[in-house]
């Protein structure tokens, strides 16, 4: 078994393998990526996702050149300039966002794209979630277009393959435990495998190993009070091992630590997700109804924005609640709409003819203040504007302390339907500071020589929320940029 590699890395999910692929695209030999998980566990994160990714486009033309057999016949794919996706970094994170590390992300996304591509990724439209059919045209909205095919299982296996091929070395069960640091100089990685601490030596080390989402104590820690509650919509294996190690060594803490991605999720399901289940238990179709609290209160602007801009932030609104718990209400009028999720096996779900009845049964409720929320609600529906789920349609209430901005339809056709849920944490935007080449940097804000890092672990990109998608791209496009640099060390 070798001990000394040109470039460790450290993780494998998309960072991670991206990483890996870029430092032997760049001249480095030998390339270990090591993973905590098992073979069977690989992938992080980025396996449970839908592949979303959001990457700038001027048009058909550009996508044409990622997807090959596109067609636009009845299709308005739209665009997506730098700029719009520059304006969502800054929108939803209240202009908060790193601005070298945010251009860097958006400048490079749709390069970053073609070059997955190149190396062997396949995508394809996001017909099902970011398209509507008006008058007999499809029409994409929202700015994310595009996921991999066979969605975030096929990323992994995907890019997994294409590491093989450059002969990359694989580890799985291996968990980095500590940094070799010494002369001011990275040297390797302490890790524990088959029970047995090694030392494995490299020229660089970058670290890709996700963030904090899956510890409750530093949830609690970082995230608040109530965090230790939320549900784990991730791998089990993201505990902040990889941000620890670097702060042992002097990195330098950086963005939002008490912000993360959490949606509503069903609020019976399991501590940690696996592959099977992860996102049957999301429920993101809030826009569509209204959701109420333990005290039967509403909390929230459910149509503030399309779901793409509101679901990141959300889910933490719940763990303010009473008892951490909510119900989301729809009626007959809009089920259609709903997720498919929503109709999964084993959701929380309750369904009656009327509203009285409904929130009787909605379990843990002031059932008497809901009923009255539900009935303020109908009667400051604005009945002026029509109802259209394609656009902010502003079709808003009138005179709620907790407005509803757009997409507010009266709740009168029955059967009506209450999914029970709770905070399902996604990852945690808090991460170490990294400069334009992707080293990380010290208190000092100089880079700690021979260390990178790529993806959930980098902080200061995501405050508050996130744009839907951005998460892959920001591993890619970092991934690419630490495993370019990282190979040059050598
Ligand atoms: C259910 C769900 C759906 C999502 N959908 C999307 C989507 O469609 N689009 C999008 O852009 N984002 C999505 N996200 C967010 C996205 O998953 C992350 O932003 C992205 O995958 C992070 O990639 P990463 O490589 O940095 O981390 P991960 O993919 O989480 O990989 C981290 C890796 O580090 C390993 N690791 C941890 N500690 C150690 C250690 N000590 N030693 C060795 N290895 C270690 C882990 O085992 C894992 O392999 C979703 C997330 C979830 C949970």
């Amino acid at each position: 078994m070798n001990k000394f590699y040109d470039v460790i890395v450290v993780g494998g999910g998309n960072a991670a393998l991206c990483s890996a692929i870029s430092a032997s695209d760049n001249g480095a030999k030998k390339v270990l990526l090591i993973d905590k998980a098992s073979k069977k566990d690989t992938g992080g994160n980025s396996r449970y996702t839908t592949g979303s990714i959001r990457f700038s486009y001027k048009g058909f033309s550009d996508l044409k050149k990622l997807i090959s057999n596109l067609s636009k016949k009845n299709i308005d794919f739209g665009s997506y300039p730098t700029s719009a996706y520059l304006a969502d970094m800054q929108r939803v994170t209240n202009g908060k966002t790193d601005p070298v590390l945010s251009k860097l992300l958006v400048n490079n996304s749709f390069e970053t794209v073609l070059w997955m591509k190149k190396k062997g990724l396949k995508f394809t439209p996001i017909y099902s979630r970011q398209s509507y059919k008006i008058n007999g045209k499809i029409k994409f909205w929202g700015g994310l277009t595009a996921e991999v095919e066979g969605e975030g299982p096929e990323l992994i296996n995907s890019l997994t393959r294409i590491a093989k091929k450059q002969k990359i070395e694989i580890r799985y069960g291996c968990a980095a435990k500590k940094i070799i640091y010494e002369d001011n100089l990275v040297k390797g990685v302490e890790v524990l495998a088959n029970n047995k601490i090694n030392n494995i030596y490299s020229r660089s080390l970058i670290l890709a190993c996700g963030g904090f989402e899956a510890n409750p104590e530093m949830r609690t820690r970082y995230l608040g009070a109530g965090w230790e509650m939320a549900k784990v919509r991730g791998t089990k294996h993201n505990t902040g091992d990889g941000l620890k190690m670097a702060m042992d060594i002097g990195a330098v803490p950086y963005g939002n630590w008490s912000g993360c991605h959490a949606v509503f999720h069903d609020m019976n399901g399991p501590e940690f997700s696996d592959l099977k289940i992860s996102n049957r238990y999301r429920k993101i179709s809030y826009a569509f109804g209204i959701i109420i609290n333990a005290n039967g209160e509403r909390f929230v602007d459910e149509g503030e924005d399309f779901r793409n801009y509101t679901y990141a932030k959300f889910g933490k609104e719940v763990i303010k609640q009473p008892q951490q718990f909510a119900w989301q209400i729809f009626d007959k009028k809009v089920k259609k709409l709903l997720y498919k999720e929503y109709q999964a096996p084993n959701v929380t779900k309750v369904t009656a003819k009327t509203l009285p009845e409904l929130v009787k049964k909605l379990k843990g409720v002031n059932s008497e203040q809901a009923l009255k929320t539900i009935e303020d609600f109908n009667n400051s529906v604005n009945e002026q504007v029509k109802f259209n789920p394609t656009i902010k349609d502003t079709k808003n209430t009138e005179g709620l302390s907790i407005p509803k901005s757009n997409w507010a339809n009266k709740i009168d056709t029955p059967p009506f339907e209450a999914y029970g849920v709770t905070c399902g944490i996604t990852f945690t935007f808090g991460g170490l500071r990294i400069n334009p080449k992707g080293q990380v940097l010290d208190n000092t804000m100089n880079p700690i020589p021979g260390l990178f890092a790529a993806g959930e672990i980098v902080g200061g990109i995501f405050y508050f929320n996130y744009p839907g998608g951005s998460g892959l791209m920001s591993g890619a496009v970092f991934g690419k940029i630490a495993g370019k640099n990282a190979a040059r060390i050598n």
